[in-house]
């Protein structure tokens, strides 16, 4: 049986746990269903300082600070009684997202593109390999060895250990939860770019800025690219109760000209420069993001033998509203990687030590989520119509943004001296 973890799906979380193991010379091979590049979904992400902590740890944030839009908060702004079109309303809350000096690092807007192009690169110069066009199926065979499993073309591979990084669908995961469904939200995301001259904004304007209309919504303007020159406009769709099938996914998605009508109507009320922003938007800039969430799962990897793993969406897919989706996603990878990395190079005097430190990594990262998903609630009750009674005190977010990994499987690995 080979040795080395075979990775699916390589998305940010497959890419990044690619380069997480080699640091820990952990050998490893990546698999995607897609015929060549990454998937690149949706535009630019927003990384916190503990992801980009854990992407300087793995040799990559400082090409990739040089390559985004650096920032510190975000601000919501109410628009309820403004006095005319250019009034941008009062800030009713800011939200930090960074802040070197508190933090280590600014927050980054940054394309999802150059994250991939980034990985990518690095992972070439190590040698790492990406196999495109093997979609996975399903596990035939998992032993105290190893996993067997079937490609779509109906060959199969091996490896010590197989990791599903392949999102939110997870067909890794249907090995554990074979009849696990996704919730749909009911909602998607529908965002554009736009160049951020065409907002005429003013210049004490801090952008990104959220501006919200008590019971009728909020529109999102948030800059990206190096010097901040386009910006994401974005609002949020109701698509109804049940999930569309992935026929209709696929017409809904396509609809450009359907997408750009919803940013540009139903806007009265919003400052003049949200029309402005709405005005012109070019159709191969619209992206959709359909919200779904993964029920808490007892755990991520196979209860047996512990040879199947998930991480990532496939393990956790985290609603935007504290924008920690790729963020946690980042946690998962590097974590788990310093774990097994530990755990191997101590194996022959500690045999269980693998299994203990999976069992130590979904506890740790659970609680990280569940406190995410905490704050995500928080953050809802402040935007749903009445929301705007709730007390408007500056989350504390030290919790989320001053973790240090490696200290903290540094000292799980002592404590089993
Ligand atoms: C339009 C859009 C915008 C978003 N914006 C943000 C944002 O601003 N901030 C944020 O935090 N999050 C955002 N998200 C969510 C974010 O994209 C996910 O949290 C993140 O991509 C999860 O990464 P992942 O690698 O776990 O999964 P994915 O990115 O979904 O990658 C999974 C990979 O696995 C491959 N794969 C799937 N099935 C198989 C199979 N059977 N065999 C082989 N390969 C397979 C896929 O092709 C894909 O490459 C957005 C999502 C969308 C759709």
């Amino acid at each position: 049986m080979s040795q080395e973890v075979a990775i699916i799906g390589a998305g940010l979380s497959g890419l990044s746990f690619a380069l997480a193991l080699h640091q820990q010379s952990i050998p490893c091979t990546i698999y995607e269903s897609r015929p060549d590049a990454p998937l690149n979904i949706g535009g630019a992400v927003m990384l916190s300082p503990n992801a980009l902590r854990i992407l300087d740890r793995l040799g990559v944030y400082d090409v990739m600070r040089t390559r985004g839009y650096n920032f510190t908060k975000l601000e919501y702004r109410n628009v309820a009684s403004t006095s005319g079109p250019e009034d941008t309303g009062v800030v009713t809350e800011t939200q930090e997202f960074g802040g070197a000096e508190k933090y280590q690092y600014d927050g980054l807007r940054i394309y999802r593109t150059q994250i991939i192009d980034t990985l990518l690169a690095v992972l070439a110069e190590k040698g790492i390999s990406i196999r495109y066009g093997h979609k996975f199926t399903k596990v035939i065979e998992e032993t105290a060895e190893g996993v067997t499993w079937e490609w779509a073309d109906g060959t199969t591979g091996t490896a010590a250990v197989l990791v599903g990084a392949d999102g939110i669908h997870s067909t890794v995961r249907k090995y554990l939860y074979p009849d696990l469904k996704t919730t749909f939200t009911g909602m998607a995301g529908i965002t554009a770019a736009v160049p951020t001259a065409q907002l005429e904004a003013p210049a004490d304007l801090h952008m990104p800025v959220t501006f919200i209309l008590p019971g009728k919504g909020a529109f999102v303007i948030a800059p990206q690219g190096i010097d901040g020159s386009e910006i994401l406009i974005g609002k949020q769709r109701r698509i109804g109760e049940n999930d569309l099938t992935r026929e209709e996914w696929a017409t809904f998605i396509s609809d450009k000209e359907g997408q750009a009508k919803f940013l540009q109507s139903d806007n009265e009320g919003f400052p003049d420069l949200v029309h402005r922003a709405a005005a012109k938007i070019s159709h191969d800039r619209i992206n959709v993001w359909p919200f779904y969430i993964v029920p808490k799962l007892d755990t991520w990897s196979s209860p047996k033998h512990q040879r199947v793993v998930i991480l990532g969406d496939a393990a956790h897919a985290i609603p935007p509203s504290a924008g920690q989706g790729i963020n946690q996603a980042f946690e998962d990878i590097y974590t788990l990687a310093l774990l097994l990395g530990g755990a191997q190079r101590r194996e022959k005097k500690d045999p269980a030590l693998v299994q203990e430190a999976l069992k130590f990594w979904q506890s740790h990262r659970q609680s990280r989520v569940d406190q995410v998903l905490e704050l995500n609630k928080q953050i809802d009750l402040r935007r749903v119509p009445g929301g705007e009674d709730v007390e408007r005190k500056e989350f504390d977010l030290a919790w989320l943004y001053t973790l240090d990994p490696d200290q903290v499987v540094q000292e799980w690995l002592d404590a089993r001296r």
